[in-house]
């Protein structure tokens, strides 16, 4: 196999590098892409300025051009409506700050500790609650993790540890495999969960040396990943084939989505997410209530038409294709239901 110069092999599981590497990440050529013009274009160009825009040419391709409120589009696509600024939307809105209980480490559950082990995404998601984390703080070496797994060592009440970021999977299987090995020496870690987002807009992330690295002590720490979808059609063929991929290797699939305005505020879109999750083998899990990040007041769906648009969702699938409703309230002792 042909060695790069920088020593990792070429091939199929390290093609994803060169995909993350190669995505959309100026305003111009996206506007190129799906024809911006006018104070549309401006406006991509200011608001990528404080949030940048990523996105993978894969998800991309997904978009119809012919519609500028593309559900996919509207999930990427920097916009005036960042720029405002109505009085509730802050910076931590979680306080989330609060919660770090030594670099990288977010404690906010009693059973889950989260580690923040990337700062990177592989797309940016214009609604995401959390543009604004001091991601600075997050060590990129793997034995800097020490403090933090440490922390879990000492509190027995911990019985799950979590992957997330930013999204871990922008970090490459051999580092993940290293981290992994460290908390797998943890007797009290029963569950190992993944958040991510990559499978759905980059599936070539889901190598076979990904697979391995997460349930290699499967008997022990059961593998669980949430994947983050909000769109039926965020699921292509090949997203399809990624997420069976993980499915049938036993690790317990989820997904969570946000609740967004224009692109899934409708039954019939989150009932279409449903079937398509399901088809892949991925449960539906949560869907949030947008987070009153600053920059993102145009995503919010008021709470009493998430709570018409699940009743009708109710109607229109079994149970187990519904997902709850919940908000992040700070300091309450888990996700909240919203009645
Ligand atoms: C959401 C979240 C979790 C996971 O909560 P679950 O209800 O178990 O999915 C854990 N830690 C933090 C800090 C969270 O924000
Ligand atoms: S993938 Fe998740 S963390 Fe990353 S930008 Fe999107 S919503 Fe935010």
């Amino acid at each position: 196999m042909a060695k790069k110069t920088d020593g990792t092999a070429t091939g199929e599981t390290t093609s994803w590098r060169r995909l993350f590497a190669d995505a959309v990440r100026d305003p111009a050529e996206l506007g190129d892409i799906v024809g911006l013009v006018g104070d549309d274009r401006t406006a991509a160009v200011d608001a990528a300025k404080s949030f940048a825009l990523t996105a993978p040419r894969g998800f991309v391709a997904k978009i119809d051009v012919a519609d500028r409120n593309d559900p996919l589009l509207l999930q990427i696509l920097p916009t005036a409506g960042e720029l405002t600024n109505p009085p509730g939307f802050v910076g931590d809105p979680l306080h989330e700050a609060s919660a770090t209980v030594v670099p990288g480490l977010l404690r906010k559950y009693q059973s889950r500790a989260l580690l923040i082990v990337s700062g990177t995404c592989a797309i940016n998601c214009r609604y995401c609650f959390r543009r604004t984390y001091p991601y600075d703080q997050t060590p990129a070496d793997v034995e800097a993790w020490q403090p933090a797994l440490d922390a879990i060592a000492a509190d027995a009440a911990i019985d799950e540890v979590i992957l997330s970021g930013g999204d871990p999977l922008t970090r490459t299987d051999a580092w993940l495999e290293r981290l992994v090995a460290k908390i797998r020496t943890i007797d009290h870690v029963r569950r190992l969960r993944v958040h991510t987002r990559t499978p759905i807009v980059l599936p070539e992330r889901v190598t076979d040396e990904l697979i391995a690295w997460l349930t290699a002590a499967a008997d022990r720490q059961k593998p669980v990943m949430v994947v983050h979808s909000n769109h039926a059609r965020e699921i292509g063929p090949e997203v399809l084939v990624a997420l069976r991929k993980i499915s049938q290797a036993e690790i317990t699939l989820l997904n969570q989505a946000v609740l967004l305005r224009g692109i899934n505020d409708d039954a019939r879109v989150l009932a279409d997410l449903s079937h398509r999750l399901f088809e892949a083998g991925c449960l539906p899990y949560y869907l949030h209530q947008l987070d009153r990040v600053a920059g993102t007041s145009h995503f919010e769906v008021p709470s009493a038409r998430g709570i018409e648009i699940m009743s009708e969702l109710r109607t229109m699938l079994p149970g187990y294709l519904v997902p709850k409703y919940v908000q992040e309230l700070p300091g309450e002792p888990s996700k909240t239901p919203v009645a």
